[in-house]
């Protein structure tokens, strides 16, 4: 029977970043992947690192991910050190534009209330707003910019993590899907798969949406349930946007090559896949209200996923009580791509029984609700 020390279920973001965290520390690490390296919500994502953007500031999630925002630049260049893979980090900044009266007292108040924190964004007129995205529609009444708020190509980042962490002598098991945990006397040994069992001393739950299931499994009052998301894509050969733009009901993501990504709707409760005509006709109408030459671009292609949300809206970042060497690490939400760096490396600073991250983890502990 093949041994490792840690065994991980789900080669996502998520995973692949834990796998990397643990290689690098010279732990014996298999991640085993029911399908390819990121075929899931890791790919779907649209790469946005929306700290200021996305939480609420002194909530939990914040200190999170301002410190998994910073954790980019060096991870970017090791991990194009370790495998050639660029995961293409640009730092151009978000907007969140307002289209109402009121969405401009909102957006005051939210700068107000980040420079207090020491975080830097402003405010900018409509004039200010055309001046730098000449494309936008001049019906804006003006903007917030937060220059932090940077992106990513998320399916190559999850690439970089898992080729990273081959690299660091990690294996990757893919079409390797896990059918249950194997316990003896409370404590972790080993995982079925479809593959055969494998023996380990630690295993780490990181199977997205589908951790639910493993978790079932195990008898775990625990619930990661599935929030759809649909996005779609067109390509204009002169860019149409340099930063990110971000309302509540859809965002624009500028990629490599004119390629302009248009997200998301959110529907909970489903694992359908489909995507539908709806959707992408609501969405449609909200971009080209932000930026009306959506519409003469050419369509690339739609696509959706499941992001993995947990009943409060925190991830789960932690051991499993009752259960000796489980851990859980899921529930990412919106914002798994922001979240994997330090993801990593709380959950290998968790099975190596020390803290080298400089942060109260109390509010992602798995024992929160059960
Ligand atoms: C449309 C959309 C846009 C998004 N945009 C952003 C964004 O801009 N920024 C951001 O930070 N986040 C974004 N997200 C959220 C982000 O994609 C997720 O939070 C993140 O990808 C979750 O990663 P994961 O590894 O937990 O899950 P997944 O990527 O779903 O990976 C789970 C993996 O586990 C595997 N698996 C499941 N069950 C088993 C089993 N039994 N055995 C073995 N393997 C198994 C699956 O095949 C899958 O590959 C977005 C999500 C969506 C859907």
């Amino acid at each position: 029977l093949e041994n490792y020390d840690v065994a991980v279920i789900g080669g996502g973001v998520i995973g692949s970043s834990i796998a990397y965290s643990l290689a690098k520390r010279g732990k014996r690490v298999v991640v085993l992947e029911r399908d390819r390296i990121g075929c899931q919500a890791s790919s779907a994502a649209a790469g946005m690192l929306a700290v200021q953007a996305e939480m609420q500031e002194g909530g939990p999630l914040f200190e999170l991910a301002r410190q998994s925002r910073s954790m980019f630049p060096r991870l970017a260049e090791e991990l194009k050190e370790l495998t050639g893979i660029d995961i293409g980090l640009v730092n151009k900044g978000m907007l969140l534009p307002a289209l109402t009266i009121s969405q401009v007292e909102h957006l005051h108040a939210l700068i107000a209330s980040h420079k207090s924190a020491g975080e830097s964004c402003e405010w900018w007129s409509t004039e200010e707003v055309i001046r730098h995205e000449p494309k936008l529609s001049n019906a804006l009444l003006g903007a917030m910019f937060i220059p932090g708020d940077g992106q990513v190509l998320a399916p190559k980042l999850t690439q970089a993590f898992a080729k990273s962490a081959i690299m660091l002598g990690a294996e990757i098991k893919e079409y390797t899907q896990v059918h249950g945990i194997q316990c003896s006397q409370h404590a972790v040994v080993g995982v079925h798969t479809n593959q055969g069992d494998i023996m380990c001393d630690q295993v780490v739950v990181a199977a997205g949406v589908w951790s639910h299931g493993i978790l079932q499994s195990m008898n775990l009052p625990l619930t990661v349930f599935p929030v759809k998301g649909e996005c779609f894509a067109v390509i204009d050969h002169a860019p149409l946007l340099q930063a990110t733009v971000f309302t509540d009901g859809c965002y624009l993501v500028p990629k490599r090559g004119g390629r302009l990504v248009i997200g998301a709707t959110v529907q909970e409760h489903t694992f359908d896949k489909r995507v539908s005509a709806g959707g992408i006709a609501t969405l449609m109408e909200r971009a080209t209200q932000l930026l009306p030459d959506i519409a003469k671009a050419e369509w690339d292609k739609a696509w959706t996923g499941l992001r993995p949300q947990t009943p409060d809206g925190i991830p789960y970042l932690g051991r499993v009580d009752d259960i000796e060497g489980m851990y859980l690490a899921t529930g990412h939400y919106r914002n798994g791509i922001l979240l994997s760096p330090i993801t990593g490396e709380i959950m290998a600073d968790l099975v190596e029984g020390r803290s080298t991250i400089d942060l109260d983890l109390s509010a992602f502990h798995v024992a929160r609700i059960a």
